[in-house]
């Protein structure tokens, strides 16, 4: 039976597992990046999580490796040992399908793992290898594991590698492959910072643009919810014993907020995690296998430890606070509705986080707002401070960006400043 995964003119074997995981048809992503990745292309895909873009260069490489080349031919860097386990547990849903003789082999090459031992693993040439830059980069260079056989390098969640300081590591991981290679380079955001390192590698790439609408994520309601006690951890338990999620993820700041907020859910009782740059990768790894395991109802998290991270069954995000770069509020969101599923995102906001709504809905995000009376879910009245407002209205809907008097313009930017100020401060 022909579906409309054939007109991708992947490997038969890889379209019989698309069948068979019961996708019904291409992302958008897949759609435009696999025929030019097939051919050789140089590409940007810019999209996120949940967009598919896992398997959109998985299938076209997996289809190129020759499993008869005993060496490593492509290569996959993730900022995360999570987001490269993530990347490598997609390629092992489709091992059962790949035919006896055509085995494609791939290794992770992670830190936390005893150099030795991986090296040796690595000695029986994977086809593949999918880790993080440092690690493969300390393998190629201590361990005399070769790359240079290599000609396709993937560079995951580029932004996020720029924002960990991580390029100059992917930089010299490409350094060591063959002379001319394939780069595909993925990304929710194409930061300017990254250019240089594009340039460098990048033969005339093509920039492939999906925008979050477009995603396997479908139907993310999102509900600005006002803060209504002094203590905002106070709202934040109320709102999630209230929705009583599936799996929720409470997005923070900082990691000192991350381990308040979770300390707090605790004391009410409630079955809660927290995950951030602090806690030791071991616990991490361990905490990340029983959150896939559903075996917490809450998890708070930062934004570098949470990014990239597929979590099946996130029905709710809750932004304790909004993130000081607007870009993460849609990789927060990304993470709740996944391939189609619907799910809530949910932001507990204060009146000085008007601007910052305003930007979001600029970029066609879509709020509604509500707030719990007597335990029900109404629509809620909102207030905003005057000082952002035009003179004489008290209350103001954020459903629509206001156009401000330019008397105003001066006091918003000194918002904006103090805004910016109390966020760099809080700031990790
Ligand atoms: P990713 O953007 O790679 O994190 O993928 C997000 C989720 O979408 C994963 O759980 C995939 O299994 C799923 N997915 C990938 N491709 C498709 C597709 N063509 N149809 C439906 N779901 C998909």
């Amino acid at each position: 039976m022909k579906t409309a995964f054939d007109r991708l003119n992947i490997k038969p074997f890889l379209l019989n597992a698309m069948t068979e995981q019961g996708f019904k048809k291409p992302t958008d992503i897949q759609e435009r990046v696999v025929p030019g990745i097939l051919n050789g292309q140089d590409i940007i895909g810019q999209s996120q999580t949940g967009s598919g873009k896992t398997l959109a260069f998985l299938l076209p490489v997996l289809s190129k490796i020759d499993p008869e080349r005993n060496e490593i031919q492509a290569v996959i860097t993730a900022p995360t040992r999570e987001l490269a386990q993530q990347i490598f547990d997609e390629y092992e849903k489709l091992v059962p399908y790949f035919p006896e003789d055509q085995q494609v082999r791939a290794k992770t090459v992670v830190g936390g793992t005893d150099r030795k031992r991986m090296a040796d693993r690595l000695k029986n040439a994977p086809h593949l290898i999918i880790g993080t830059p440092g690690r493969i980069k300390d393998l190629v260079k201590n361990e005399g594991i070769s790359i240079f056989s290599a000609t396709t390098l993937i560079v995951d969640e580029a932004d996020q590698m720029l924002d960990m300081g991580f390029i100059e590591d992917v930089d010299q991981v490409a350094s060591r492959m063959a002379n001319e290679i394939q780069m595909l380079v993925f990304s929710a955001t194409i930061p300017e910072k990254l250019q240089p390192f594009l340039k460098k590698y990048m033969n005339n790439p093509r920039h492939v643009h999906v925008s979050p609408e477009h995603v396997t994520a479908k139907e993310i309601k999102h509900v600005l919810i006002p803060l209504k006690h002094r203590d905002k951890k106070k709202t934040l338990i109320e709102v999630a014993k209230a929705y009583n999620p599936y799996l929720c993820l409470i997005f923070v700041n900082t990691k000192r907020t991350a381990d308040e907020v979770a300390e707090a859910m605790l004391a009410e009782g409630l079955n809660v995690e927290r995950i951030h740059g602090d806690v030791p990768p071991r616990e991490r790894k361990s905490i990340m296998k029983r959150v896939q395991k559903a075996e917490f109802q809450y998890v708070v998290a930062t934004d570098l430890a949470a990014r990239g991270i597929d979590i099946k069954g996130i029905s709710h995000i809750i932004n304790f606070e909004l993130p000081t770069d607007l870009d993460y509020y849609i990789h927060r969101t990304g993470r709740t509705g996944r391939a189609g599923m619907s799910g809530i995102a949910a932001t507990i906001y204060e009146p000085s986080d008007q601007l910052a709504i305003q930007k979001l809905q600029s970029r066609n995000i879509h709020f509604v707002q509500e707030e719990l009376k007597n335990g029900e879910w109404v629509e809620a009245q909102v207030r905003v401070k005057k000082a952002a407002v035009p003179k004489g209205k008290s209350g103001v809907s954020l459903s629509k960006p206001k156009k401000v008097k330019p008397g105003y313009k001066k006091k918003i930017a000194e918002e904006k400043r103090k805004i910016e100020k109390r966020q760099n401060r809080n700031k990790r």
